[in-house]
């Protein structure tokens, strides 16, 4: 069972993006190497693709280039996490060797792994075990602005309202 997070970033967002595909399924490593090639993707300065990533709601694995808008990616439905992924391509061989939550436009928690790892695995793609750059994410319940907790720091950037201690945006979960 996976918690499914919808999107919580301003309509206006998705309704741009609402006319263009979904992100590129990714089921194995050929699959990765085809998207750099199909889309003439360059090396980040560490020597790694990055990539927007998220997992659909049905599990699947699906990446557009780094700044698109992950509610892009998903064709506007819920996901199973979503965030952002470096992969560290030597030929044919694809590993991820750093992931991130940082989906300001889902939110979703660190606790999303698994349904990342799952994808990751069904793909063949070595990973890193866990959310390399996890982040934590609040809605300020007093202003309603998205917030990126840092240091413990549980107060929010625009009003300095006080954020809750769980994660605290609309959300379902799957049967
Ligand atoms: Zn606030």
């Amino acid at each position: 069972m996976y918690r499914l997070y919808h999107y919580v970033g301003p309509p206006e967002i998705r309704e741009r993006v609402s006319k263009q595909p979904p992100g590129r399924v990714v089921s194995s490593a050929a699959d990765v190497v085809r998207w750099i090639e199909d889309t003439e993707q360059a090396p980040g300065a560490e020597g790694y693709y990055l990539a927007t990533f998220v997992v659909d709601h049905e599990g699947a694995l699906r990446i557009e280039d780094y700044g698109h808008e992950h509610v892009s990616c998903a064709g506007g439905g819920p996901v199973r996490s979503a965030g952002v992924a470096w992969f560290d391509v030597e030929g044919a061989v694809v590993e991820v060797a750093k992931v991130s939550n940082q989906s300001t436009g889902f939110c979703p928690e660190p606790t999303s792994w698994p349904a990342v790892e799952e994808s990751l695995e069904a793909a063949g793609l070595e990973h890193p075990g866990e959310f390399t750059q996890p982040i934590v994410f609040r809605l300020c319940p007093h202003c309603g602005q998205r917030n990126i907790v840092k240091d413990e720091w549980y107060y929010c950037g625009v009003c300095d309202g006080e954020l809750p201690a769980d994660w605290n945006f609309p959300s379902q979960r799957t049967a």
